[in-house]
């Protein structure tokens, strides 16, 4: 079983929930995916594999995933989203292309500090920070203007 799994059955149980099978499936097929993914390109892998699968279980329970830290939701700015795994994954940050929607990840010690430095600056506790720039991939800027 992977680790995942006992995790999202703790959360659920803490909230009173149950592991379902489909909500097993849809953690699998997202575990089996090392990319960001859109719920509906998901919704319509899932049903493939399981004709019965509805797009409201698919988008709810990415959204448990991501309340149980196995998920995260990557903002694109135009009000999509996608979703990556968090769980056992280095923190990370995004170049989005507005064009293509091609995602190119990045780290940063100096990002990281910074989140440090000024949350305790302002007494503050962080569970999260979201840094996205936002523009033109390599491939898009030949098509500017
Ligand atoms: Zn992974
Ligand atoms: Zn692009
Ligand atoms: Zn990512």
């Amino acid at each position: 079983m992977p680790k995942e799994k006992s995790v999202l059955i703790g959360f659920l149980k803490k909230n009173k929930m149950k592991m379902t099978s489909q909500r097993d499936k849809i953690l699998d097929f997202f575990l089996k995916w090392e990319k960001h993914l859109s719920p509906d390109e998901m919704y319509y892998e899932l049903k493939k594999l399981y004709p019965r699968i509805g797009r409201a279980t698919v988008y709810r329970t990415l959204k448990l995933l991501t309340k149980a830290n196995i998920a995260s939701q990557v903002e694109l700015g135009d009000g999509a989203s996608r979703f990556e795994h968090k769980y056992n994954h280095p923190h990370h940050y995004h170049l989005i292309c507005s064009r293509c929607g091609k995602l190119i990840e990045f780290v940063s010690d100096k990002i990281d500090a910074l989140k440090k430095n000024i949350s305790k600056k302002h007494s503050f506790l962080p569970n999260n920070v979201r840094f996205e720039i936002f523009g033109l991939c390599k491939k898009c800027q030949k098509y500017r203007n």
